[in-house]
């Protein structure tokens, strides 16, 4: 299992490296991506929030289902955004306990490397594409607080440092 990064923390602000090709260590790595987010009951995880600062991520729009539904994506970059938005809560692994309405687009093409280096291309107007969004922020450096108004970030903040605070003396 892969230790979570909790926020705030330095190492979620920033801007993860390409890969050059996949290989047999990035594997292993998603492996235990996939494993460290279903034990969290979480849908997607970025490499940054387990300490890596590399473009990869995973998501499950199925993972709370019984038919799971696992795209690891490597290097992805968005190539086309539909102008219609909509409201959705989102939460994440990095802010336990913390959801917030927010709003994204509707839907996005991405293109991505897959684990054995394919060049991958993928639209989607669905839960889906609203975990791409948020996974895709992380790897930029950018949270889903960002999204919201100062008020509810510096509050969320707040919270998880005492939180980690927390964490720490009971260590
Ligand atoms: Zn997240």
């Amino acid at each position: 299992m892969l230790k979570i990064v909790f926020a705030p923390d330095p190492i979620l602000r920033q801007t993860c490296e390409q890969l050059e090709q996949v290989d047999e260590h990035h594997r292993q790595l998603i492996k235990e991506m996939f494993e460290t987010m279903y034990e969290a009951n979480g849908v997607g995880l970025a490499a940054p929030q387990v300490g890596i600062n590399k473009r990869i991520f995973v998501i499950d729009a199925g993972a709370r289902e019984e038919i799971k539904k696992p795209i690891a994506m490597i290097n992805p970059i968005i190539t086309s955004i539909k102008k219609s938005l909509s409201v959705y809560e989102e939460g994440c692994l990095s802010f336990p306990g913390h959801y917030a309405e927010l709003e994204r687009p509707d839907e996005i093409t991405v293109e991505y490397l897959d684990i054995d280096n394919k060049k991958q291309k993928l639209t989607s107007n669905d839960f889906t594409s609203r975990i791409i969004q948020h996974e895709l922020d992380h790897i930029n450096g950018i949270l889903f607080i960002d999204h919201l108004s100062r008020l509810k970030r510096d509050i969320i903040i707040r919270k998880m440092k005492k939180y980690k605070k927390e964490l720490n003396q009971s260590e």
